[in-house]
This record gives C-alpha cells, structure tokens and sequence, in this order.
C-alpha cells in the first residue's frame, strides 16, 4: 500500500490558521497517514439531520494536497448530547443497576435499537460523503471496542438480546437448566424470560451463567462492529475496514472480531500510568505483538503508538531519547506494516489534556519530533519489503478468550491471572531469543516443534482428542496445572480424575490439589531447589517420568513436574506455576529437547526478532536499554541499519537480511 508511518490528529482541536503548518511539519517528518474523526460526532452532525462533514473534507484535501492520506473512524463511541437527551435509554445500566451518563465516552449500549438506527443514520450519511474521495483510504470502526465496557450493559434491552442468544444456544430451558447446573441454591428457572442480565448479587455467582454472560458480551460487540462494517463495505467497497484492538484485553473475543476485518490494527502504551513501572517489560509487549499477529495470522498495523507521556489524572513516565523509536521498531519487529502515533499534538482541553503527542503543547517540533524524523528517514525505505511478510516461529502458545473468562470468574489464587500465566512462558523464550506465534487451542498444530498450552481449564472431548493426535504425530506439547477441570458449560469434570483423557497423554493422575494461598512452596529440579507460586497439582505417575519434585508441603518427594512419550512426541506437566528461575531452566531443558533454534545470544534487554518473506529473512535486533549491549548472532545476516555488528548503542535498532533456510 505504500504506507508505514502516521499519525492520529485531531485538526477540529485547533484553529483553521494551524492546519497548514501541521500539515507541513507531518509532511517534513515522514507521515503517510492519519487517522481523524473517531470522538467528532457532535462536530459532524449538530443537531439531528444537519450534517458538517466540510470542515473534514477541508482537512483531508489539505492532507492529500502534501501526500498524506486519512483513515476516518467512526465516532460512535460517544455519542453526542442530544442524542442522549431526547433518548436517554442508550445510556448503559452497570451491575449495581445505574445508569453511567453523558460526560466522559462509551456512555452508550451497542445492543439498544434507538442507539443503533442513530448510527445507521450517521455512518450511512458519513460514509456515503467521503466514499468517492480521493484522500481516505479506509476506516476505523467505533474505538478500542470493550473499552470501559467493564460489566456493560444490564439494560432491558441487553437483557431481551441475551434471553434471545441463550434461548438459540440452549433451545429449552431444561438444557440451560442442566448446563448451568441450577440445582445449587434453587437457582431453577421455568422459562427464558426470568433470566436476567448478571446484576450485583447478595452474595455469590453462578460460574457457567457468567461464563455465558461473557461469551454473550463478546458476541454483542462482535456484532455491533459487524452491523457497522456492513454499512461503509456497502457504500464504500474500495475501502479498508479496520479496528483498534488493545492487545491481550478480554472483554471481546478478537478472533471472532478481527475475522470481519480486512486487517487489524493495535493500541500499545508501553509507558502508561497503569503499566508496570517504569514501562511495560518488553518480553509482554513482544507477546502483545505476537497476539495481535495470531488474532487473523496476518501483519497489522499499530493505529496507536505511544509517542508521549500518557496518562488522564495521573501520569506515567516520559520517554527516554531512543525508547519510543525501539517501542516502534519493535511493532514492525513482530509483525506491523504501518505505524501511527498517538498523537500528533498534545491537545489543551478534555479529559486527555496530558495524553501527549509528537508535539507537546505548545506545538513547536522538539526532541520527539527529531526522533521521529530520523525514525523514518531510517526505516521507510525498507517497510514496503516488510509489507506482508510473518515471522515463522517453531513454538506456539496457545491463547484463548473462554479460558481467559472461566478464569477471570474464578481465579483460584488471588493473583493468578490467564494472561499472565501466557507471560511468564512467553518470557522464558523470549530471553533465549526464541520467537513465538500465539495460536488459538484447535488450529492446525503441526507446523510447530513445541506447543505450550497453560492451563487448559476448559475441556472438551474434540480438544483432549486434539493434543493427543498432535503429540502422537510426533508434537511436543507442555501441558500445566487446572487442565482438564471443567468442561464447556464451566461445570466440573466428575468421570475420571484430572486431567482426564490427557492423564493418559502426560503418564499421569492428579487426585488433590493444593491452593499456595498467602504463601509460595519450593521444587527440586536437578540439584537445586527453586520457588513456585500460587497453586501446587498433586501428582501420581502412570508411565510417566519425574523431572522436578515437590520440596515442600506434605506432598513433598511427589511430582510436579512429568515428562511422558507419547506416540511419537512427548508431553509435560507442569502442575505449578515456576518461579522465574525454574522456569527458565525448565524452558532451556525442553527447548533442547525439542531443537529449537534461537536466534541468538545476548543480555536482557537486547530484543531478536525476524520476519519472512518468500525468499529473505529480516532479523531485527533491540536494543531496550539506556547502555551499551553486545550480542552474537546465531544465523548469517548482512547489515543493512546499525553502526557495528555485534555491538548496540543505547535504544539501537539494527537491522539485518538474510536468505531463507526453510
Ligand atoms: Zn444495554
């Protein structure tokens, strides 16, 4: 497409007099694209019917008149105030049955019909004015769907749509009844109408309603964003369709979301306030990469990239000379075919007055606006070969939303978190060098030599049969603590001990379990003894073999960690969750085993990724530190960007071609 770097601007901010000298300043610095329009509802459309798209047409010819082309999104994430005054039930009801008003953003339910025809009526009008002109190129739908959705919406008409999705998944009440297991605490229902959305108990929750009530969420947003793609594909048929995800966030399931895409795009803030301080750790935001890309195993594009301090009330970090640009890189690194940064300018009102930009306040181009600059008179040449192209990793994690949800509803340990678990595996290949996709549970297995799949808490027959035949086919596979506990419904498993069928895959039983709640417990690995964390499966062994065992409890000198061949592969377990160090040796042990090949040596904070094309191999090589790094490569690479092979200044990106192997 010719595209890679841009930025998010909000022209309507600032005066008409400003324009042409952001404009330049973009032009100057390397921006291709913008993305405008997302939160402009009430500027596009005053009162009902009266439509001002000029002022937006205005900046898109200025925009196209340099060069650049625009994204616009679509601003229904904030619905304007007359809208919500003449119709004040599309405002969304929380768990605690209030109402959330007009005032902030996403104060709307994307399930209410009055809500939904204003839409229609805006997108149809919007979409139809810039269909035929020549600066946009494609579209955002809404804005970071699921976000501040946390337990939205528990309105009537919500409730009606999830009787209605829960009637066509279960048919009868009886089934419901059955899968919901109701039995407990006279929670029986007679008929579909007296289920009502998951309001604030007096005390307690039924985990398989939950598990639905998530399940039925992710399909509303689904379809919201569905119903509005259907509108601008029909009017604007040589228009890209798009959606800002947010990484690993669970509120909607991504896959299901990004299948009605033609791309997807991303929203990274490495450095906001609610981040791990000072930043997010790279090896998670390699893995938000790397989900991202598996959502439709397709490169995408980052629609916000954190160019500023970030923060509403409370700020995080500002961002060392050379961060933002590895940060970037390192989208491309795993995967992004454009990068836009969020956002141009720092703007002077409203709630995100101290999200800053490229420019800070005062407009004037600075230290960030240098860093850009140079990014990419460095990098742009190099994108359009990029454009495309996947890494080709040996070891996939498995990633999936229902398991996220059961969970989110019960977590066990107060600490434990499904994507975290995803984490700390992740890092452990990370630090070797090693790159990783992210797979959902049933795809196609076979490319990879190592599957991990944490806590495989849900369980189905056709997914038990699944990593059977993987592994038998000669796949590696880890398997970990809570698998096989529950079944689709979120009820317990009862016909076997755990982990069921695949006990029979591991070479092992798992009768008890113990919780290592305010506490930590130790393991024996070969002669060291190491800490573990949260939960502890209390292993018998049947055929299989014990690599680590337990060093403290009344169960300890059992197992916690097991090896078994199986067919022609071998499965683990691991029934706990490894401290930091016996996750790495136990990660170097099995990655020996199963050969894979790291790309090569050097200390944390020195980033190696590569994509591929049909005959060449890019490998990117990080450095996420304000030190001097050296490294060693494994493969054969010609330098193309970076002053010394095997050396790294603080925040170099270096960039390295090679042929294909494979
Ligand atoms: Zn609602």
């Amino acid at each position: 497409m010719g595209i890679h770097f841009g930025v998010d601007y909000y022209p309507e901010h600032w005066p008409r007099e400003r324009w042409e000298t952001d404009v330049q300043l973009m032009k100057e610095m390397g921006v291709q694209v913008v993305r405008m329009a997302e939160f402009s509802w009430f500027k596009m459309e005053p009162t009902l019917g009266e439509f001002h798209f000029e002022w937006l047409e205005e900046a898109i010819a200025l925009l196209d008149s340099y060069g650049i082309k625009t994204i616009l999104g679509t601003p229904t994430a904030a619905p304007p105030a007359w809208i919500v005054r003449k119709n004040p039930e599309i405002q969304p009801i929380d768990r605690e049955g209030r109402r959330r008003y007009f005032g902030g953003r996403h104060h709307d339910c994307q399930s209410n019909p009055v809500y939904r025809a204003h839409i229609k009526r805006f997108v149809t009008a919007f979409a139809k004015c810039f269909a035929n002109n020549p600066g946009v190129i494609g579209w955002q739908i809404d804005n970071e769907l699921g976000n501040s959705h946390g337990d939205l919406c528990m309105c009537t008409s919500c409730q009606q749509l999830y009787q209605k999705w829960l009637k066509r998944k279960y048919g009868t009440i009886e089934a419901l009844n059955d899968a919901w297991g109701t039995t407990f605490w006279s929670q029986g229902y007679n008929d579909f109408i007296q289920i009502g959305t998951p309001m604030i108990t007096a005390v307690g929750e039924n985990p398989s309603a939950m598990l639905d009530w998530k399940c039925y969420c992710s399909d509303l947003i689904v379809n919201f964003a569905d119903w509005q793609a259907e509108i601008i594909r029909n009017i604007c048929p040589n228009h890209f369709i798009t959606h800002n995800f947010m990484c690993f966030d669970n509120k909607v399931d991504y896959y299901d979301l990004a299948g009605l895409l033609d791309f997807v795009s991303n929203d990274i803030y490495p450095a906001g306030h609610w981040q791990k301080q000072p930043h997010q750790p790279e090896s998670e935001l390699a893995a938000s990469h790397d989900v991202v890309r598996g959502y439709k195993k397709k490169s995408f594009w980052m629609m916000e990239q954190q160019s500023g301090m970030a923060g509403w009330e409370i700020m995080g970090r500002a961002l060392e000379p050379g961060q933002m640009s590895a940060w970037a890189m390192q989208s491309v690194a795993h995967g992004a075919d454009a990068v836009i940064f969020f956002r141009w300018r720092a703007c002077a009102m409203g709630t995100e007055q101290y999200w800053h930009g490229i420019l800070g306040h005062s407009g004037k181009p600075g230290r960030i606006y240098n860093e850009v600059k140079k990014l990419t008179q460095t990098f742009t040449k190099y994108m359009e070969d990029f454009e495309g192209s996947m890494p080709c990793p040996e070891v996939a994690i498995v990633h999936n939303f229902r398991q996220n949800y059961a969970l989110d509803i019960q977590p066990h340990h107060p600490q434990l978190r499904y994507v975290e678990q995803l984490q700390k595996y992740y890092k452990a290949l990370y630090d070797k060098k090693i790159p990783v996709d992210f797979v959902q549970d049933m795809d196609n297995l076979s490319q990879y030599k190592l599957v991990i799949a944490p806590l495989q808490y849900l369980m189905t027959p056709e997914l038990e049969q699944h990593y059977m035949d993987y592994v038998a086919n000669g796949g590696h596979l880890i398997l970990t603590m809570r698998t096989g506990v529950k079944d689709a419904n979120n009820l317990c498993m009862t016909k076997m001990e755990l982990p069921g069928r695949l006990g029979m895959l591991c070479g092992i039983e798992v009768p008890e379990y113990d919780c290592l709640l305010e506490t930590t417990g130790g393991v024996l690995y070969g002669k060291k003894e190491y800490q573990i964390e949260k939960w502890c499966d209390i292993i018998t062994l049947n055929g299989a073999r014990q690599i680590a065992e337990y060093s403290t409890g009344f169960y300890k000198q059992t197992p916690a960690i097991t090896e078994n061949k199986y067919g022609s592969g071998i499965a683990w377990y691991i029934g706990t969750e490894p401290g930091e160090e016996l996750m790495e040796d136990v990660m170097t042990y099995i990655t020996e085993v199963c050969e894979i090949e790291t790309l090569g040596t050097a200390g944390d904070g020195v980033e190696m990724m590569t994509r591929e094309s049909e005959d060449k191999v890019w490998l990117f090589v990080i450095n996420h530190t304000n030190d001097e790094q050296i490294y060693h490569l494994h493969g054969r690479y010609t330098l193309l960007e970076g002053e010394r092979e095997e050396a790294l200044k603080p925040y170099e990106v270096q960039l390295f071609v090679g042929n294909k192997r494979r």
